[in-house]
C-alpha cells in the first residue's frame, strides 16, 4: 500500500465502473477512475437511454393513428429527426453531468483518457503518459458493436453507435442482425417511418427467447410492414452516391440509405495490457472471472461486459456494487446472475424472466404452460390490429413459475414486477390467489386458469 497512488483504480467509467468507484470511495478507499470516451458508457452514452428515448419517439407514431379511434383529429403530425436527436443529446450531457458529479462528490479521482494495465498493480494513461499504483485493478471496459467477418465494403456500414447521430433519418434502411439490438433498431426507424428491413443469418430473430415470443414478434413486424428475410448472410457492400447496396449471400441485392450491422458486441479487451499480465482471457477475448469478480491475477477484478456474463446494465452495476463492498467494505456478497427479468424494446415490446420452455423443460422436467393471446382494450377502439401474448411456465412437480414472458404494450412493466414474485418462489398457486387489478392487461397473469395443450397433443 506504501507505494500505490491509489487503493482502487477503475478502467472505464460505464454501468459498472462508476457504481464500483463510487461505493469503494465511500467506503474510505482512495480511488481512481479512467474514461477514454464520456462519463456514463455504453448505457447512458450510446445504449439502453438514448435507445429508449428513440423508442419512445418511434411509438408516437402508434399513438397518432390510435388517437383517431378515440376522436381525436390532429391532423397531419410531421416528424422532425434533428430535433430529437439534439433533445437526446441534451439529455445525455444532463446524465452524464451527473454521473461526473456524483463520482466527484464521493472523492473519486477521474483521468479522462485511455487507461491500460502495466502491471499486477500498476496503470498506464496513454495520453499523458503517466504511470500509477494502484493496490486493485478492475477493469470495466464494457463492449464495442463487432462487424464479423472482414467483408468488403464494411466502411460504408453503420452500427448502433452512429445509429444515434445520424444527420437525417434513412428513408430505407437494413439492419443485419437478430438479436434484440437489431430488433429495437428496426422497430425505431420503422416507427419514424423508414422502409426497414431485417436480414438475420439464423431462421427466427431473437434466438434465445421463448419461441411463442419470437413467433408473435414475427408476425407483429410483418404486419407493421418489416420485411424480415432469414438464413441469409452479406457478403459484400457497396456504395454508389448516397445509396448503400447490400450484397447478401444467394446472390440478391438490397439497396437502402443506410445498412447497420447489430450482430455483435465483443469485449473492449485489445490493447489493454492483460496479455502482457497473464490475465486469463475467454472465446472472444472476455476476461474471465470467478463468481466475485476476481481475474486470474489476484490484484485484477473485471465486472460487466467486459466479462462473460449477462451483457445488461443493472447487471453490471450489481457485479460493480458487490465488487466495492466485498474488496472495501468488508461486507461481501455474490451477485445472483439467475431471474434476471430483460426486455427487447421492440413495438410491441417484450418482457420475460426465467426460463424460456425449451431451457425450461431441461431444467424442471415436466411443465404446465399457461398461454394467453388477446386484443388489449385499448384495440377495440383504436382498431390497432395487433394482440397482447402471455405465457407462464410452471414445473409441475413444485408449482413454480419458471418463465413468465410477455408481448405486448407495457411488457416490461409488467414483467419486473413479476420477477420479485418469482424470486421469492412464487408457485401458480400463489398467481392464483392473487387479487386481479382490473381492468388492465396485467391482470391475464393471474386469472390463467386453463393449461395449454399443443395442438398435437390436444389431438392425441
Ligand atoms: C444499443 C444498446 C442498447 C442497450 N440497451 C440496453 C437495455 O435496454 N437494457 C440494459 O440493461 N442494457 C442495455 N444495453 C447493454 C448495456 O449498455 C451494457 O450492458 C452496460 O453498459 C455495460 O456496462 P459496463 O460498465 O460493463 O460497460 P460500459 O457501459 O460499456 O462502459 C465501459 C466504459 O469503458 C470505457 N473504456 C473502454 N476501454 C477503456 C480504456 N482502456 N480506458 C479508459 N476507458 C475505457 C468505454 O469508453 C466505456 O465508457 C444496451 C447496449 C447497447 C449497445
Amino acid at each position: 500500500m506504501s507505494e500505490a497512488d491509489f487503493d482502487l483504480f477503475v478502467i472505464g467509467a460505464g454501468s459498472g465502473g462508476v457504481r464500483a468507484a463510487r461505493i469503494a470511495a465511500n467506503h474510505g478507499a482512495k480511488v481512481a477512475i479512467a474514461e477514454e470516451h464520456r462519463i456514463g458508457g455504453t448505457c447512458v452514452i450510446r445504449g439502453c437511454v438514448p435507445k429508449k428515448l428513440l423508442v419512445y419517439a418511434s411509438r408516437f407514431a402508434d399513438d397518432f393513428e390510435d388517437a383517431r379511434g378515440f376522436g381525436w383529429d390532429l391532423g397531419d403530425p410531421e416528424f422532425d429527426w434533428p430535433a430529437l436527436v439534439a433533445a437526446k443529446d441534451k439529455e445525455i450531457s444532463r446524465l452524464e453531468a451527473i454521473y461526473r458529479s456524483n463520482l466527484e462528490r464521493a472523492g473519486v479521482v477521474i483521468f479522462e483518457e485511455r487507461a491500460e494495465v502495466a502491471g499486477p498493480t500498476a496503470v498506464r494513461l496513454t495520453d499523458s503518459g503517466r504511470q500509477v499504483g494502484a493496490r486493485k485493478i478492475l477493469i470495466a471496459t464494457g463492449g464495442k458493436p463487432s462487424l464479423g467477418e472482414a467483408i468488403p465494403g464494411l466502411e460504408h456500414v453503420i452500427t448502433s453507435n452512429e445509429a444515434f447521430n445520424l444527420k437525417a433519418l434513412p428513408e430505407r434502411i437494413v439492419v443485419y442482425g437478430g438479436g434484440y439490438i437489431a430488433v429495437e433498431f428496426a422497430g425505431i426507424f420503422s416507427g419514424l417511418g423508414a422502409e426497414t428491413t431485417i436480414v438475420y443469418r439464423g431462421g427466427k430473430i431473437l434466438r434465445g427467447f421463448d419461441e411463442d415470443l419470437r413467433d408473435a414478434l414475427t408476425e407483429a413486424y410483418q404486419k407493421r410492414g418489416i420485411r424480415i428475410i432469414t438464413r441469409r448472410t452479406f457478403t459484400r457492400v457497396e456504395k454508389t452516391g448516397t445509396e448503400r447496396i447490400g450484397h447478401l449471400d444467394d446472390g440478391s441485392k438490397l439497396a437502402a440509405d443506410q445498412i447497420m450491422f447489430a450482430i455483435g458486441r465483443a469485449p473492449n479487451t485489445a490493447g489493454l495490457g492483460l496479455e502482457q499480465l497473464g490475465v486469463e482471457r475467454g472465446w472472444n477475448g472476455h476476461v474471465v472471472v470467478d463468481e466475485s469478480s476476481r481475474a486470474s491475477v489476484d490484484t485484477v477484478f473485471a465486472v460487466g461486459d467486459v466479462t462473460d456474463r449477462m451483457q445488461l446494465t443493472p447487471v453490471a452495476i450489481r457485479e460493480g456494487h458487490a465488487f466495492a463492498d466485498s474488496e472495501f467494505g468488508g461486507k461481501p456478497w455474490l451477485v445472483e446472475h439467475d431471474m434476471v427479468p430483460t426486455a427487447v424494446f421492440s413495438t410491441p415490446e417484450i418482457g420475460t424472466v426465467g426460463w424460456p420452455e425449451h431451457l425450461a423443460k431441461e431444467h424442471c422436467g415436466e411443465l404446465h404452460i399457461y398461454k394467453a393471446s388477446f386484443r388489449p382494450l385499448k384495440a377495440t377502439l383504436s382498431g390497432r390490429d395487433e394482440k397482447i401474448l402471455m405465457k407462464l411456465i410452471v414445473a409441475a412437480e413444485s408449482d413454480k413459475v419458471v418463465g413468465c414472458h410477455v408481448l405486448g404494450e407495457d411488457a416490461a412493466e409488467i414483467v419486473q414486477m413479476a420477477a420479485i414474485a418469482m424470486r421469492l418462489g412464487a408457485t401458480k398457486a400463489d398467481f392464483d390467489q392473487t387479487m386481479g387489478l382490473h381492468p388492465t392487461a396485467a391482470e391475464e397473469l393471474v386469472t390463467m386458469r386453463e393449461k395449454w395443450f399443443a395442438p398435437t397433443e390436444a389431438a392425441g
